[in-house]
């Protein structure tokens, strides 16, 4: 699909747009970024860091995949947002990474929101473990933004549906008990190339998508 027909298709909704790069050449990140695209998407650190390198400097990377606290470091210097955090030990590592290089990082915590069990997120108790902790009111160079989830790889829209219907109740639930007077938690990063249009109906922010975009994936 063309991008402008795509951002058309979100502008009713206010929903920005990650351009999930992973996987595919730099020269076809270029032929977007020259239609004036800035935000993609990667799911590897080393990956990212490479096409960061090569890339125009106002890129903005978004970090989608599951992060290893290893990885961390590769992405620190540069990363915009990282969609992925599902542990106080990564949230930990960011820190750690942010303050290195003298900067605050935008993150989303990632729920587990599908059937499936082989999705990574949190759920709701585990969240709101972290967010009361005393380890986590110390970090001072990340910054929580929002929520983040995958739904169940299914034809089932109905299931879909409740399934972003229920990220969004998490997000609803977290910004009145953690973040009230916080203007920075705001965003809702759900819906991909199967659901979008669900995503969005559904009170997506952020939508993430490559294969309609790039093509299939190898
Ligand atoms: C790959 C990926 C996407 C994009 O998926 P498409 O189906 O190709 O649009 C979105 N979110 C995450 C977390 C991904 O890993």
């Amino acid at each position: 699909m063309k991008i402008n027909t795509l951002l058309q298709e979100l502008q009713p909704f206010n929903a920005k747009l990650v351009a999930v790069s992973k996987t595919k050449p730099t020269d076809l990140i270029l032929q977007f970024y020259n239609q004036g695209h800035r935000i993609f998407g990667e799911n590897r650190a080393q990956e990212m860091k490479e096409k960061h390198e090569i890339l125009p400097k106002d890129i903005q990377w978004h970090m989608v995949g599951h992060l290893q606290t290893n990885k961390v470091k590769y992405i620190a210097p540069f990363v915009k947002l990282i969609h992925s955090v599902d542990s106080l030990k990564l949230l930990k590592e960011i820190n750690k990474q942010a303050l290195k290089n003298d900067r605050v990082i935008d993150v989303l915590l990632e729920f587990k929101i599908a059937a499936e069990d082989s999705k990574y997120g949190l759920d709701l108790p585990g969240s709101r473990e972290i967010l009361s902790s005393p380890a986590y009111q110390q970090l001072q160079a990340v910054r929580i933004t929002g929520v983040m989830g995958m739904a169940t790889f299914t034809d089932d829209e109905q299931q879909v549906r409740k399934e972003f219907q229920y990220l969004k109740s998490i997000f609803n639930d977290l910004k009145k008990q953690f973040f009230t007077d916080n203007p920075y938690f705001k965003e809702v990063s759900m819906g991909m190339t199967g659901d979008y249009k669900i995503a969005l109906e559904e009170g997506s922010t952020m939508v993430r998508i490559g294969t309609l975009l790039f093509g299939k994936r190898e």
